[in-house]
């Protein structure tokens, strides 16, 4: 089997409500999302996606991702896209770093090789628990009235996971973590996610005023140098994020002790490749994961879930649903949809989902 031909398709994703990350600092209403369409010289086609969360919230540019497929494209065609590994050494070859870049092709790459196999991409890479995974709900910074608001939203479509953004203001977070962890109902996960807001001494002073609550935090720091500074000097669990690129961050994290999740975002990493040696570094150190879309449609979702099929049930926290925050469907309600705040493995062969072409638009670049 050969790549014979990809296709790459823009599209804005606007967002429901316009999302503002920690301390609110960084406000977008759309995301630039790039599906990418692989054939192959046997009929079969695959689909891939590459949304960054914006282009102010991690190093990844939606513009860029067009961009770098252009870069690698003549080095992918005529590859055999099932092994995967050949097309991996082929990008990173041919366009080191950049790894959200090359997301979307190891993604289409994937559901092709599910396609040829017969297999959803889970039971391709291994297995696929199918105990329905837990959507994590993502509340933006906001007051503590606020707040309560958003998570009753999510509440009432079933939610028992919410990521709460906070960050920048010290009072008012340790308030806001008070409020909501008095409101949080007996069974629900609350991930307090920092987004890189605050700094060392901001960070020690939040969590040791809440370290009677026993919450977790997310990316507390900037960098991984300053999440290691304060590691020692607190005792709350962490999550760590954004800091959490590549197989060598993967590793730093696991042997310095310097978290007790991975939350990994699958277009921020590279793809499921990628991702899939981040998930046994986790498992073989004690490491429990939150396992999601950096952003986009039902699509991007359904790779994520399928990663977190391969996680045993225990270590899987939740994962995400980034297509109900928006207010577009690429797919006409096919896919993993939220069922009682749950997503559900599709079983179907590859992805277990494509985009219908006509929502798409015309193509912004054919390479082949
Ligand atoms: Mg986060």
């Amino acid at each position: 089997m050969k790549i014979t031909c990809i296709t790459v398709f823009q599209v804005d994703l606007p967002l429901e409500h316009p999302y503002w990350l920690s301390g609110g600092r960084l406000k977008f209403e759309v995301l630039d999302a790039t599906f990418v369409r692989i054939d192959t010289d046997t009929g079969i086609t695959g689909w891939g996606e590459g949304t960054p969360w914006g282009h102010t919230y991690v190093p990844a540019h939606g513009p860029g991702i067009r961009a770098g497929i252009e870069t690698m494209a003549p080095f992918l065609l005529g590859l055999d896209p099932r092994r995967v590994l050949e097309v991996e050494r082929a990008m990173d070859l041919s366009l080191p770093g950049h790894l959200y870049a090359k997301g979307p092709i190891d993604m289409a790459c994937w559901d092709i090789a599910g396609r040829a196999a017969g297999l959803p991409i889970a039971d391709l890479m291994g297995g696929g628990s199918r105990t329905p995974r837990a959507i994590a709900s993502s509340v933006g910074a906001r007051s503590a009235e606020e707040t309560r608001a958003v998570i009753d939203r999510y509440r009432a479509r079933g939610y028992v996971a919410h990521s709460v953004k906070i960050g920048g203001d010290v009072a008012r977070d340790i308030a806001r973590i008070r409020d909501v962890e008095a409101y949080r109902d007996p069974g629900e996960i609350v991930l307090y996610d920092v987004n890189r807001g605050w700094t060392r001494q901001q960070a020690l002073r939040v969590m040791s005023a809440c370290e009677d609550l026993n919450v977790m935090f997310e990316q507390p720091c900037e960098t991984l140098d300053d999440i290691a500074a304060i590691a020692g000097k607190h005792a709350s669990p962490v999550s760590i994020d954004e800091s959490l690129v590549t197989l060598q961050d993967a590793v730093r994290i696991a042997r310095e002790g310097l978290a007790d999740v991975f939350g990994i975002k699958l277009n921020r990493v590279g793809g499921l490749t990628k991702a899939g040696r981040m998930r046994d570094i986790a498992l073989a150190h004690g490491i429990d994961m939150f396992v999601m879309a950096t952003g986009g449609s039902v699509l991007a979702d359904c790779e994520a879930l399928h990663l977190a099929a391969t996680v045993p049930d225990p270590h899987c926290h939740a994962v995400w649903s980034c297509q109900d925050m928006i207010t577009i469907d690429i797919a006409d309600g096919r896919g993993p949809r939220n069922i009682a705040g749950h997503l559900h493995l599709p079983e179907i062969p590859g992805l277990g989902v494509h985009p219908d072409e006509n929502t798409l638009g015309d193509p912004v670049a054919v390479h082949g």
